[in-house]
């Protein structure tokens, strides 16, 4: 169980008095940020360790970026609640820890029924000197070819399999709910084309909708997460590419990140 280590030793679990959670190795938490306008850090618990009295208790995190914090910045596909696992290990005072959370893979949040304020996700590693991501490829959806960004409504087209942004297919949200089929530009009849008419409104159950987030259409939601996975087109995320289709033109690396961020204002 406990074992010295320089006149401190590791402990099992420990009990956050001042919000009364016990954490454990493993576990992720929500941390204190230096300043009042940052939201709160979110970080993985990877050791507990106290001094021999059992007090003075410290824990051995890694830190979860979010999109904001990484050299790229938050781009348009990131999720509100996507985190990224860094490479980024510190050591901060128990009392810092203001609750836990949870941090769902992609897949598994992609199926929550409703997501919660201490619920994340992540599908990305990141290495917070160089910037890179692991994986380094995502796929790509709709006419944009912008990687799932799960807070936003998609639907799928009924010939190609491929998923859209109803925006980028001059919809509405609500007028893509209310689809009966789907055909995107490509997939559409010659003559539909020109009257634009290839959508059919009147409400029906065969159209494939992912909905966003914090939604509760649970079924095309878990239909979805098993699908988006097909389309065999992906994009290299790195913090200065530019994305294949220009759209979205990150320049150049912002030197202020080019040491690690400090977080360690509170200790
Ligand atoms: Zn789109
Ligand atoms: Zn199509």
């Amino acid at each position: 169980m406990a074992r010295p280590n320089l006149g401190r030793r590791t402990l099992d679990s420990y009990t956050v008095k001042h919000i009364g959670k016990t954490i454990r190795p493993g576990d992720c938490v929500l941390m204190r940020p230096s300043s009042s306008s940052t939201p709160s850090y979110v970080a993985r618990v990877e050791q507990i360790e106290a001094d021999g009295r059992g007090g003075n208790v410290r824990v051995q995190v890694r830190w979860y970026y979010r999109p904001e914090e990484s050299i790229g910045g938050r781009r348009q596909f990131h999720g509100s609640k996507e985190v990224f696992l860094s490479d980024h290990f510190d050591t901060q005072r128990a009392d810092t820890i203001e609750g836990k959370c949870k941090v769902h893979s992609f897949k598994s949040y992609t199926k929550l029924a409703t997501v919660a304020n201490d619920d994340f996700f992540c599908r990305f590693e990141y290495n917070s000197s160089t910037g890179s991501f692991n994986p380094d490829r995502v796929a790509v959806y709709c006419k944009c070819e912008m990687p799932y960004n799960p807070d936003d409504l998609m639907i799928q087209c009924d010939g190609c399999s491929d998923w859209f942004h109803p925006t980028c297919m001059d919809m509405s949200p609500e007028e893509a709910e209310r689809l009966d089929h789907f055909y995107c530009l490509i997939c559409s009849p010659e003559d539909e084309k020109k009257s634009n008419n290839s959508r059919v409104s009147t409400r029906g159950i065969d159209v494939k909708v992912i909905p966003r987030r914090n939604e509760s259409i649970q079924q095309a939601n878990t239909e979805a997460a098993g699908k988006l996975s097909r389309r065999p087109t992906y994009v290299l995320i790195r913090f200065a590419s530019i994305w294949t289709n220009g759209s979205s033109i990150s320049t150049l690396p912002n030197s202020n990140h080019s040491q690690m961020p400090t977080r360690l204002g509170l200790m």
